[in-house]
């Protein structure tokens, strides 16, 4: 049997990882400055993150969410006192697009209503439901195109309020910072007027901090720079540090009963492990500080060039926009200087490295670019 055919793959086989570097089967040496799409939230096989992910195994690797599992009430527990959402409570699943799948059915068994507002250029997965408030239409199937969506341009306050003026809404979803549609923050002041218009309407807002979140942007979930909150927080990716695991902050306003959500997986003994690992160690280590302050450092040493546009960004989750296609570019960074970068689009390298990046690391990155270039 061969592998369905999906991704472009580049010839590297990575054996092993440490922080934020990787070696693949030839010894070669990489600078990880991606992360796998942001799940390296501690870096790569952090020990204490290893230890406890062994330790586990030696109990209990799984059992069901019939008994009790005091991980799940510790990494509650963790989260709401490092998110700044002490009174939410959680629900854990298995991945970023499954939690905003259970966001919006919590949403529309809330609200009693079926229609969702995103925006344009957003990614929120590509599970059926997660991916029906994604406007790609490269990955929107006709079985997707079912769901109710109505696009807005992002920052079109007065597009969302017509919208909602209809009656038919049960979320707004919004990600914190925009990651696969190309690094773009919410204008100053939006994600307040949408707190705003969701409260005047009766709308659930639902933050996708799947990518934004978990410190990345230098808070713990990038809407936190607005300082607003959401009704429904979700995540995933960082969360456990390439663990699977994601989950969803749920707003006291919501009441839960026996049987409204549910997953075989989500909450598991080992991804429980995982995840308190990842959060005692961005706790300990400070990591969303580090993100906040190493990012900024990053950013402003990227130097000035007629071939880019423009540097976007908060923290570790960094779009360098050039004006010509970056394919070139990121081949000679990850053949020529051994660096891995991600992308948006066909002209953005995009930047999410592991959160405990240092300055050094940084500075390796500038020096390889400014040669690139
Ligand atoms: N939301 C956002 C903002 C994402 O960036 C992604 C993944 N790129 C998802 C949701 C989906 O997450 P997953 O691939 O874990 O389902």
């Amino acid at each position: 049997m061969e592998l369905f055919d999906v991704y472009s793959l580049f010839d590297v086989t990575p054996v092993r990882a440490q922080g934020c570097r990787v070696w693949d089967d030839k010894g070669q040496e990489y600078l990880d400055l991606y992360g796998g799409h942001a799940v390296i939230s501690v870096g790569h096989s952090h020990p204490r993150y290893v230890k406890a992910l062994k330790e586990q195994l030696d109990c209990i690797g799984f059992y069901s969410n019939s008994v009790r599992n005091p991980l799940q009430v510790e990494l509650a527990h963790k989260l709401g006192e490092l998110s700044g959402y002490p009174e939410y409570s959680l629900f854990l699943d298995n991945s970023g697009a499954e939690s905003n799948e259970n966001a919006l059915k919590l949403a529309s068994f809330h609200t009693g209503k079926d229609r969702i507002i995103a925006f344009h250029k957003s990614f929120h997965g590509r599970t059926s439901g997660a991916v029906a408030v994604t406007d790609n239409p490269k990955i929107v199937s006709p079985f997707n195109a079912t769901h109710k969506v109505t696009f807005c341009d992002l920052n079109d306050a007065d597009a969302v309020e017509t919208a909602m003026k209809k009656g038919d809404v049960a979320a707004v979803i919004i990600e914190g910072i925009q990651g696969c549609g190309g690094i773009n923050i919410p204008a100053p002041g939006f994600l307040g007027t949408l707190r705003s218009l969701c409260d005047k309407y009766g709308v659930c807002l639902v933050l996708d901090e799947v990518q934004s979140g978990y410190g990345r942007s230098g808070k713990f979930f990038a809407h936190q720079w607005e300082g607003i909150k959401a009704d429904i927080v979700t995540m995933g990716k960082g969360i456990a540090n390439g663990f699977p695991c994601g989950g969803i902050l749920i707003s006291p306003a919501f009441k839960a009963s026996k049987g409204l959500l549910g997953t075989t997986f989500g909450g598991n003994y080992l991804a429980m492990a995982a995840a308190n690992a990842v959060i005692d160690i961005i706790r300990d280590e400070k990591l969303v500080e580090n993100a906040g302050e190493v990012g900024e450092y990053l950013k402003s040493g990227i130097p000035a060039s007629p071939r880019i546009k423009e540097v976007r960004g908060r923290g570790l989750m960094i779009g360098i926009e050039f004006n010509e296609s970056v394919a070139d570019i990121r081949r000679e960074l990850l053949f020529g200087k051994h660096i891995f970068t991600g992308v948006a689009g066909q002209n953005m390298v995009r930047l999410l490295a592991p959160l405990v990046l240092t300055k050094d690391d940084a500075d390796t990155f500038i020096k390889a670019l400014r040669e690139v270039l």
